[in-house]
């Protein structure tokens, strides 16, 4: 600190009050990205989740658990993003398993407008894609304001 005056000197004194942690997001392949509901308890028909873990990282989130699967420590839930390869063209056959009248709900696992959303826009591609469909249900379960983004897409969409 030799050297430093006021604000300076005071800036390099500074102790570290929190240090904020570092997101990773990494690409993955799917199959598909719509999952059909099954049993007599269901409450959509179909489900989507564009991204595995979620940066928000709440602590009562029921869905760590997911990041097990892929032989991951939970502690990275909210760390290491995953985010599915975008495909257009299977989007729009995973749309022609969905029947007039089904309901399908975006972020029933993980939130669909988290933070990764604003950067890889893959609700918004789905959102585009799905312009013209008719007949459907359709539920978004998210905290993030960004949905707002897409309410010209929402709006078309009804
Ligand atoms: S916003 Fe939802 S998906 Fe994300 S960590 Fe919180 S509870 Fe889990």
């Amino acid at each position: 600190m030799g050297g430093l005056i006021g604000i300076a000197r005071m800036a390099a004194a500074s102790p570290l009050l929190e240090a904020k942690r570092r997101v990773g997001y990494f690409e993955i392949a799917a199959q598909s990205v719509i999952n059909r509901c099954s049993g007599k308890r269901k409450i959509f028909d179909w489900t989507v989740n564009p991204y595995r873990g979620c940066e928000y990282g709440c602590q009562y989130c029921y869905a760590r658990y997911t990041h097990e699967f892929m032989e991951l420590p939970v502690e990275e839930f909210e760390t290491r993003i995953f985010v599915k390869a975008w495909d257009e063209g299977m989007w729009r056959r995973d749309l022609q398993k969905v029947k007039r009248g089904d309901t399908v709900a975006f972020g029933t696992a993980t939130d669909c407008y988290q933070p990764a959303e604003r950067r890889y826009g893959l609700m918004r591609k789905m959102l585009e894609a799905m312009q013209g469909a008719t007949g459907l249900r359709i539920g978004i379960t998210t905290k993030s304001d960004l949905v707002g983004r897409d309410a010209d897409r929402l709006v078309k969409l009804a």
